[in-house]
């Protein structure tokens, strides 16, 4: 399991939750920033600083926010 950056992060990117990260697994894409679920430690340092409550629990996501798992998935060629 893993935390997955969701659709508000597209708007905001302002990098917050990569300073708090203990494993350093969130790096900046294009469109907005992305959690490597194979190195997310599920710790939840980052949903907890992020402003606009992007960051959700990889199973706590509703069928609409899988493809931005998919989507970090895809950034880091998992
Ligand atoms: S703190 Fe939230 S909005 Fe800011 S970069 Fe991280 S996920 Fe995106
Ligand atoms: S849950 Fe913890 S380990 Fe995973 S991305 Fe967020 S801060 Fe990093």
């Amino acid at each position: 399991m893993a935390f997955v950056i969701t659709g508000p992060c597209e708007t905001e990117k302002a990098g917050e939750c990569v300073t708090v990260c203990p494993v350093d697994c969130i790096e900046e894409g294009q469109d907005q920033f992305y959690i490597n679920p194979d190195i997310c430690i599920d710790c939840g340092a980052c949903k907890a600083v992020c402003p606009v409550d992007a960051i959700e629990e990889e199973y706590d996501l509703t069928p609409e926010q899988e493809t931005y798992l998919e989507k970090a998935e895809k950034y880091f060629g998992i």
